[in-house]
């Protein structure tokens, strides 16, 4: 019995019009959404395997109906886009996110395989405010509330958040990822070579990283977002006759916060002045004193939310 085989080139998507078994053969990338495969998922001889869904069952996958093969580069299969069994041999790169398949995965012959778990449930994908699909792609998201996926290669995405927590479910190679804003971030990578810089009021938690070369970037805290009185305004406030002043200083050389031992991207030394002022300038000094020292993480003056423990910014550049 012969099954119906189709000759395509480019990128495929599989979005559930597909009669199953179908049979994906020799993909470059192959994108398999969380919830895309309602029966088993076969995976033969890919170079490299990246997976949220666990591995080890046997796929009992019946004759094939719909064989797709031919120059195929990108596959991705969607959400609820395989109604039944899926064969993907010969593929360079697989990437199956979380609960991808209803059935059993079976992984066979693969080079090298990545797989994490998350020790939470991530969003339903439905409820996420934007999903992108696709190669090289550029994107501007604004405030998301619950989450934001970015699924293929070297798609560039630039996320505004306010101050909301919100999933980035990030599936494939060589994506860039900026979020500016306040707020926090759970984080789901499956690939390698991608790239995700915050803004330093960002919080971020890897929740899985099944992969390798991917970095995640927190900006250095902005040291001026320290300093409540600066010298000059603290000379300007006091402009004429005798004052006692405070202000406070980037302290340049320091890594590490003398005040609390913490390392610290922003260190600020505390000034007091005890000073005969002239429009603005002290002209005469009673007394002059410093060394009282702040960062980020022990400063009042910094947001509340900023505050990243020392492990918790280890744990990002495992
Ligand atoms: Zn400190």
């Amino acid at each position: 019995m012969s099954s119906p085989s189709t000759t395509y080139s480019g990128d495929i998507t599989l979005n559930g019009d597909e009669q199953p078994p179908v049979k994906l053969v020799d993909p470059e990338n192959v994108h398999v959404k969380s919830g895309a495969v309602d029966g088993d998922l076969k995976v033969l001889n890919a170079e490299y395997v990246y997976t949220n869904t666990p591995a080890g069952g046997t796929a009992e996958i019946g004759d094939i109906e719909t064989e797709i093969s031919g120059t195929i580069e990108d596959g991705y299969l969607e959400s609820g886009g395989v109604s039944g069994d899926v064969v993907v041999v010969d593929a360079e790169d697989v990437f199956i996110e979380h609960e991808a398949v209803d059935g059993d995965l079976q992984i066979i012959g693969d080079e090298q395989r990545f797989h994490d778990e998350s020790d939470t449930e991530p969003h339903p994908r439905n409820q996420y405010d934007e999903s992108i699909t696709g190669w090289d792609r550029e994107v501007s998201v604004t405030e998301p509330d619950t989450g934001v996926s970015v699924t293929g290669g070297r798609n560039s995405v630039r996320i505004e958040n306010t101050e909301a927590e919100f999933e980035l479910y990030l599936t494939g190679w060589n994506n860039d990822i900026r979020v500016d804003g306040h707020g926090s971030i759970r984080l789901h990578l499956v690939g390698s070579n991608n790239t995700v810089e915050v803004s330093a009021y960002t919080d971020v938690t890897v929740a899985t990283e099944p992969g390798h070369d991917n970095t995640v970037s927190v900006d250095d805290f902005p040291v001026e977002d320290l300093i409540k009185t600066s010298q000059s305004a603290a000379y300007r406030e006091a402009f004429m006759g005798r004052k006692k002043i405070t202000y406070q200083v980037p302290a340049m050389d320091e890594d590490y916060c003398p005040g609390c031992g913490a390392t610290a991207d922003a260190v600020i030394e505390r000034h007091q002045e005890d000073a005969f002022f002239l429009f603005g300038y002290p002209i005469y000094q009673f007394e002059a004193g410093s060394g009282s020292y702040e960062c980020e993480e022990c400063s009042a003056h910094a947001h509340p939310d900023v505050r990243l423990s020392e492990s918790e910014r280890k744990d990002l550049f495992k």
